[in-house]
This record gives C-alpha cells, sequence and structure tokens, in this order.
C-alpha cells in the first residue's frame, strides 16, 4: 500500500498510509452525522461537518504526538528511527531494531498512553476553561470530544496485547523476567490474538443486540489486531534467526559468472542446462551488470539464440539486487522477499565476491529456527 510523505518533525520523517485518509473520512462522517448531533441538537448541519473536520484533524495531531512521544524516547537510547507512518489506528515507529534491552522497550512503550492520557487531561481543562469563559460550543464541543477519544486512544493502547504498546510493555516485563526476547514475544502475540478474538466477539455480539456500526468496528479492529500480534512474532522469529548473520555466511561463490557478449545458444549449452542456477550473474568489463536465467532466455525465440548475445537478453540490475558482505542477512531476506529478484549480487569495491539465493536464506532459517 502506498504512503503520502507529509513532512519532518523533530528529524522524524512522517508519512500517512492511504489507509489513513479511508479511516479520515470515516472519523468525519461518523462525528458529523451521529457524535456531534446527538450531544448538540441545537447545532446546524454545516457546522457539525466543520466540527468533524477540525476534530479529525486535531485528531490526527494526537495520534502524531503520541507517535512522537515513542521515537523521541528510542532516540534518547540510540535506537534509530528512520520515520514514522501513520495508519489505521494509530501509527508504527519504523525502528530499524529491535530494542536493545527490556527497560528501553518498557519506556519507549508506556511513553505513548502516558502522552494520550497528558494529551486527554489538557482537551479536558481547555475544555473546561472554554465552557466557563463561554467559548463558542462548536469549540468547546470539539475540546471535550478530543479529551474523549484520547482517553479511548491510551485505554486501548495498554490493551496487553503485541504489538500494541500495552503488549510491548508486557512483553518488556516477561522478556525482563525471563531474559528471553523470543518467549516473550511469544507470549505478548498470544495475549494480543486472545484479545483480539475477544473483541470479535464482543462486537459480533453488539451487532446482534442491534448496534452494527458498533460492533462493525470492533470486529474490524479485532480481526486487525488478531494479525498484527501474529505477523510481528513470525517477523520476529526470522529476523532472530538472520540477525548477526552476515551475509558472506551465506553467499555461495559456485554461481558461474557470464560474460555479457556470450551468446544466448553458449549460455543455454554451457550454463544452463549443466547448472541448477535459476539465474546468473553477467560480466562486462570486470564488472557485473546484470542477471540472466531461463526467464530471460524464454523473451526470444530459439532461432535467434546464436545471434543475440546474453547482453541483449539480461536483466540490468540496480540496487535492489546488490549487497555487501558486511550486510545482516536480515537484509538479503527484505530484499528477496519481494520475489522479483532471484538472486543477490555481494558486490565490494565494484567486484563481485559472490551471490546470495534465495533457497540458501530460508534453508539458514529453518534450520536455525529447528536448533533453537
Ligand atoms: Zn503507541
Amino acid at each position: 500500500m502506498g504512503q503520502i510523505k507529509i513532512g519532518r518533525v523533530l528529524g522524524f520523517e512522517i508519512s500517512i498510509d492511504w489507509s489513513w485518509l479511508l479511516i479520515f473520512f470515516l472519523v468525519v462522517y461518523t462525528l458529523a452525522s451521529g457524535y456531534f448531533p446527538r450531544f448538540y441538537p441545537e447545532l446546524n448541519v454545516a457546522t457539525n461537518w466543520g466540527m468533524g473536520v477540525l476534530a479529525a484533524l486535531l485528531l490526527f495531531a494526537s495520534v502524531l504526538v503520541h507517535e512522537l512521544s515513542h521515537s523521541v524516547v528510542s532516540r534518547r537510547y540510540g535506537t534509530e528511527v528512520s520515520g514514522i507512518t501513520l495508519f489505521l489506528f494509530g501509527g508504527v515507529s519504523q525502528m530499524t531494531d529491535e530494542p536493545k534491552s527490556a527497560r528501553e522497550e518498557f519506556w519507549m512503550a508506556i511513553v505513548g498512553p502516558v502522552m494520550s492520557f497528558a494529551l486527554a487531561g489538557l482537551f479536558y481543562v481547555l475544555g473546561g476553561i472554554g465552557e466557563a469563559t463561554r467559548w463558542p460550543v462548536p469549540i468547546v464541543a470539539v475540546l471535550g470530544y478530543l479529551a474523549f477519544i484520547n482517553l479511548l486512544l491510551g485505554v486501548f493502547n495498554l490493551v496487553p496485547g503485541f504489538p500494541l504498546d500495552g503488549g510491548r510493555v508486557l512483553r518488556s516485563m516477561i522478556w525482563g523476567a525471563t531474559n528471553d526476547l523470543a518467549r516473550a514475544t511469544q507470549w505478548a502475540s498470544y495475549s494480543g490474538q486472545g484479545f483480539g478474538y475477544a473483541m470479535m466477539a464482543f462486537g459480533f455480539f453488539m451487532i446482534l443486540g442491534g448496534n452494527l456500526i458498533g460492533g462493525l468496528w470492533l470486529i474490524f479492529i479485532g480481526w486487525f489486531l488478531t494479525g498484527a500480534a501474529r505477523q510481528s512474532y513470525e517477523q520476529l522469529l526470522m529476523r532472530q534467526a538472520l540477525s548477526g548473520v552476515r551475509i558472506d555466511q551465506v553467499m555461495t561463490t559456485d554461481v558461474p559468472e557470464v560474460s555479457a557478449g556470450l551468446s544466448v545458444r553458449q549460455f543455454v549449452d554451457e550454463q544452463l542446462l549443466r547448472h541448477e542456477f535459476s539465474c546468473y550473474p553477467v560480466m562486462e568489463d570486470d564488472h557485473v551488470v546484470g542477471v540472466v536465467g531461463a526467464e530471460e532466455v524464454r523473451t526470444i525465440s530459439s532461432d535467434q539464440w546464436e545471434r543475440a548475445t546474453v547482453g541483449n537478453i539480461m536483466h540490468r540490475i540496480d540496487g535492489a539486487y546488490k549487497v555487501t558482505a558486511d550486510d545482516d542477512a536480515w537484509v538479503a531476506l527484505t530484499k528477496l522477499a519481494p520475489g522479483n529478484v532471484c538472486r543477490l549480487m555481494v558486490v565490494e569495491d565494484e567486484h563481485l565476491k559472490g551471490t546470495v539465493g534465495r533457497e540458501s536464506v530460508f534453508r539458514l532459517i529453518q534450520t536455525k529456527l529447528k536448533l533453537f
């Protein structure tokens, strides 16, 4: 899914996921047609919509402040945060590393809900001042909503299911007690899945009780939480299996290099039919410039094999195909995962040191998961 970059705050790059736009309109709609008319029936329709938009924008700002608080604490602990993406029900701080200690994770996670509660208090006090000094009713109404929604955000994020903040707090406590990050993540993930299913069940009963919209929201959030909890655990397992493993430990030097000037016929007879590799690095003046395999050969008919060279049919490579020997094997997996890259080139000082195939990375993950 695409993301829109909206700028930098405190040195962090802020993006919003497209899904957030959908949520934004849903929030505006729910507020303008349900929430505000119910509590302030004296206001007209245009005012309700204006209030809806203002409240949704300030909700967006509140979520951003919540996420920034996580990122600032992470940065304090020296963990790199490349950016913040706001999506569905909050945000994700893109950390390039897992937290280094249980203590770091605890403070990094707890600060978010604390910030939401602080915002709730701030809006509540402002609303009180506004009411006492007779600010326009729509302003007071929006402040009241923001106090309520920030309180709700704080409470929701405290649900002890990974990857929500509360789940991270839970994980950090189990991690601190057992010194076992994988087990801590597993328990926090189970807890998240449990809460997700409970929410879905509760939403189902709400629908039976006649509250269709509220019930659907709860089922949706529960479903989302269940998936996120499961995924984050699987990702941690793979990441753990691969972290600390350098590319040069998984790379192979067995794959023959092919010269760009070689005819396709020669390539097929001398390499493709003799080895089991799916694709081969193509060299030009000592530099790797592309990859070639059966897929590229298929792009021309066999009567052209004599005249065409490997250089004519090869897939030119860019940064997405290159890694260095010092890189983490995790980097290799993230580059191979999309599926369109058949083999990574390990390049150092412009020279090809070896290649990394998908099979070797997955074999490594499997072996390590069996061992630990
Ligand atoms: Zn948070």
